[in-house]
């Protein structure tokens, strides 16, 4: 019978990490339902943008406090995480820390992991303060009602949790070392916990219960955490990485031209070309069944991989001109909005098996309002600690209404028609352009 728990615990890994492959499968299904992009050139910067940013999180220390602790808490994450890698070998075989054997090394580990669990809960405890009680603005927009000010709620409260129930298994594991208890090696250095280990009961079968309780509500909290990243804006952990390597390399400001349209231009502008000549019908050449986005599915696959990317930091909606001066547009909600259409979309193939109809694109929930207050500054995406780029969906949604609906605010309108009238922006014939000098 003692082999129970390694029994129930290979289900639980198995039942877990399915899960988990399963829904990590469906983002990848609705990141590639968006249109081809090519990213594949200049590796190296790419590697080393990931590396810079991602990894060595350099975008996040521009606001130092916030920063700094988001780095502990990321730093705690990872590092305290090697510790599953025991976690599923001691579950598996029933043996008790079973990278004891590593003598010192392993001391001066757990004794690390111990002191980052510690740092972790103060730097989460302040996230908290600073969501709750100092009321930060970013944090308090519009759009961070509901679902999303919980989900970021959340996860503070998940790793509160998981670091307490941390130091607590390990306190308890100090005490029943002490005790010289059955099972329990000597093993392992507890600069924090065995300041808890006062706290507890000294009976060596209290003492097991709270261990084993603590180890199987850890071990369930972190299966729990990673099927829960799926639904949440904690999937910037995973996807921070391969969305920083395929970010954009051009300069911030350069737009992407449609091909056909370049392709007309040049025509206009080649005093050579036959303006009733067919377009030759090449793959380039040929004219998009739609120009812009209307719809998530319009978008390319980077640009949704932004969107899931997104940890909903406001950052880049704090630093928005447009936001700042009261109007409706926040690019943090532009993301948000774009990740609920794709999800939207992928629910309807999960239950249909294709995507059927629904008559809803991405156009019903951004309104033209938030789409015509953007002063294209690339603020956000400057911003933004793991390089999205709102602009470009605001871009492409804005093409979609110029130029299938010629749906674009007056002013604009007028503008367009005179630089198609007049070669210029201005009411004036391209004759009269000298007049001035004989004022
Ligand atoms: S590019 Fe547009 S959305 Fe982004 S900060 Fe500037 S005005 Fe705001
Ligand atoms: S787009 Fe970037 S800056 Fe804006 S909320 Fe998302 S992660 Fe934060």
């Amino acid at each position: 019978m003692h082999f129970i728990p390694n029994i129930l615990f290979a289900i639980l890994l198995v039942v877990g990490v399915g899960f988990f492959v399963k829904n990590v499968k469906k983002i990848i299904r609705n990141i590639k339902l968006g249109k081809d992009l090519d990213r594949s050139d200049n590796s190296s910067e790419r590697w080393k943008n990931m590396i810079n940013i991602a990894l060595g999180q350099s975008k996040m220390v521009r606001r130092p406090v916030s920063g700094i602790l988001h780095i502990i808490v990321y730093a705690g994450f990872i590092i305290i995480n090697i510790e599953v890698i025991e976690i599923i070998i001691d579950g598996l075989l029933g043996t008790h820390r079973v990278f004891a054997f590593a003598g010192g090394l392993y001391d001066f580990l757990i004794g690390s992991f111990e002191i980052l669990a510690f740092l972790v809960l103060i730097s989460v405890v302040i996230f908290w303060i600073r969501r709750m009680i100092l009321k930060i603005p970013r944090f308090w927009n519009k759009e961070m009602t509901s679902w999303p000010k919980n989900d970021a709620l959340n996860i503070l409260y998940f790793e509160m949790v998981l670091m307490s129930l941390f130091l607590i298994m390990n306190a308890a594991d100090f005490n029943l070392q002490q005790l010289g208890a059955d099972h329990y090696i000597e093993a392992g250095s507890f600069p924090i916990s065995k300041y808890i280990a006062g706290w507890l009961p000294q009976s060596e079968g209290a003492l097991i219960f709270i261990e084993r309780s603590a180890w199987w509500i850890h071990v369930i909290g972190i299966f729990i955490f990673l099927n829960y990243l799926y639904y949440s804006k904690h999937l910037h952990i995973l996807l921070a990485f391969p969305n920083t390597y395929y970010a954009n390399l051009k300069p911030k400001g350069e737009l992407d031209n449609l091909q056909s349209v370049t392709n007309e231009v040049k025509m206009m502008l080649d005093p050579n070309a036959d303006p009733f000549a067919a377009p030759a019908e090449t793959d380039n050449d040929a004219e998009p069944e739609k120009f812009g986005a209307s719809d998530a599915t319009d978008l390319t696959w980077v640009q949704l991989m932004n969107a899931y990317t997104c940890t909903e930091c406001g950052r880049c909606t704090s630093v928005c001109p447009a936001n700042q001066t009261g109007k409706e547009l926040s690019p943090r909600a532009i993301m948000m909005k774009t990740r609920d259409r794709i999800e939207e979309i992928g629910r309807n193939i999960d239950k249909n098996g294709s995507f059927i109809e629904d008559n809803k694109t991405l156009l019903d929930t951004i309104s033209n309002e938030e789409i015509w207050a953007c002063t294209s500054c690339n603020a956000c995406v400057d911003a933004c600690p793991v390089n999205i780029d709102p602009l470009s969906i605001i871009i492409d949604l804005r093409r979609y209404l110029v130029m299938e609906k010629s749906d674009a605010p007056q002013e604009l309108n007028m503008t367009m028609t005179n630089i198609e009238n007049n070669g210029a922006p201005w009411q004036y014939n391209q004759m009269d352009r000298l007049n001035w000098k004989d004022e």
